[in-house]
């Protein structure tokens, strides 16, 4: 355990026989009564391992390379790092952020359809080697900054186009354009990457025509010279082990007649939300309430014809740790600290807005919950994907405080799975809390 003067950047709270989640989110809300009632997170740094754990029972064959974007606490990274997984960076920020978690250069991806500049030479200069690739101007960039990379190329698949209805990624036209354009420049290829998000309906299709098109990729580079050895199938696993399996069963079939073992590919995935959505939970206090009542007149006399409707003001919303929303998820309802909801209790169509009056700080559309009063608190699950924008991500939210907790028995696990003692304890500073 490190001294005071050497302070380490986060505090994980380790639960002593029975203590439970509920119980230090509990003893938070509690602390916070007492001061401002701000929001806060608490992560179950125990979930990330569990999570771990499952995905090396369902898909053993693929190695996962977890994207920064998704949640860059340095806790994450750091039980990440120390189970071995590989990253995907975007910029110099993230690349520096893993480096000094002591992940090795050739396990890091440096990802980004655009990249700037000063992040391609960083690469260089640290010598990572593997970057995404999906345009000429940036492959003569990476050409004359970086020119011992190794490709890989990003392929478009109709999912994602459908997604977020920009191109992105080449077609597989614009693939032998840009391998024949690579050879030229003497910059190797080494491989495809392609991410279905998991808002895909039809995955079995979307996997089928990626990974034929990627099998495509491969052979129009292997013709061209180029020593393909490593495929990407990208994210989209929502972090249910139902899913991972419905993926799996999708895709082990294909893999089998296109990049079968013996072929020497390494097969990799960009798992995110799959190992930090479960892990963190937000409290929200509710700092303001308004009572909306309609009248129905048109149903017959004797019949109840009102409809109460409450709206509620959170003191966080979609320009904070909801920043999810503004990119069209949906949030999922709250449950209420301390209400265990009875049978014939009375509950209300409510929404639930952020502070900021403003139009699009609507965090909760439409949601059934009993009558809360200003002051109660309100709990999220699966709040551990941050938003894309740097300053809304929970480990850059100075007013957010993070609290990181691990159960006695998930820890004595992480140790057994290989969360290196020596050099994860060196930055936790363990504290036993009692309840
Ligand atoms: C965000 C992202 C991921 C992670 O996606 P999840 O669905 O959270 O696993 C993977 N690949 C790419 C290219 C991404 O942009």
């Amino acid at each position: 355990m490190k001294g005071l003067a050497d302070k380490p950047s986060y505090i994980i709270e380790l639960l002593e026989g029975g203590v439970t989640l509920e119980d230090v989110i509990d003893g938070h809300i509690c602390e916070q009564a007492l001061v401002e009632k701000s929001a806060f997170v608490v992560g179950d740094l125990g979930a990330l391992m569990r999570q771990h754990a499952c995905w090396q029972s369902v898909v053993p064959q693929l190695q996962p390379y977890y994207p920064v974007k998704s949640n860059s606490s340095p806790a994450v990274i750091q039980v990440l790092a120390s189970l071995g997984l590989g990253f995907v960076c975007t910029n110099k920020a993230e690349m520096n952020l893993v480096l000094e978690h002591g992940v090795p250069p050739e396990n890091i991806i440096l990802s980004g359809v655009c990249k700037q500049l000063a992040h391609i030479k960083h690469a260089a200069k640290n010598n990572i080697q593997h970057l995404v690739c999906e345009n000429e101007a940036e492959l003569s960039k990476i050409s004359r900054l970086h020119p011992s990379a190794k490709l890989l190329l990003q392929l478009t698949t109709e999912a994602h186009a459908a997604e977020t209805s920009m191109a992105f990624g080449c077609s597989l036209k614009s693939c032998r354009h840009l391998l024949e354009a690579a050879r030229e420049l003497g910059v190797q290829v080494v491989g495809v990457t392609f991410h279905i998000p998991s808002s895909c309906q039809d995955l079995q299709q979307a996997y089928t025509h990626a990974l034929s098109d990627a099998r495509c990729v491969f052979d129009m580079g292997v013709d061209l010279g180029f020593n393909m050895n490593t495929l990407d199938i990208g994210g989209g696993f929502t972090g249910s082990e139902f899913q991972l399996k419905q993926v799996e069963s999708a895709v082990r079939p294909l893999l089998d007649a296109y990049f079968p073992p013996l072929s020497g590919v390494q097969v990799l995935a960009q798992p995110g939300s799959f190992y930090v959505a479960s892990a963190f939970n937000l409290a929200v206090n509710v700092i303001g309430k308004k009572v909306v009542t309609r009248h129905w007149d048109s149903l017959p006399q004797g019949e109840n014809n009102e409809d109460t409707e409450f709206l509620y003001y959170m003191n966080e919303g979609v320009y904070g740790p909801f920043s999810r929303k503004l990119l069209g998820n949906s949030i999922t309802a709250p449950s209420v600290h301390k209400h265990v909801l009875c049978a014939e209790e009375t509950v209300y169509p409510s929404s639930l807005w952020g502070p900021s009056l403003d139009q699009l700080d609507q965090v909760v559309e439409r949601c059934l919950l009993p009558e809360l009063s200003v002051g109660d608190w309100l709990l999220f699950s699966n709040m551990g994907v941050c938003g894309l924008e740097e300053s809304t991500c929970l480990s850059s939210s100075p007013q957010l405080p993070i609290y990181y907790t691990v159960s006695t028995s998930d820890w004595y696990e992480m140790q057994e799975a290989g969360v290196a003692l020596d050099s994860a304890m060196k930055d936790f500073a363990m504290v036993q809390y009692s309840a």
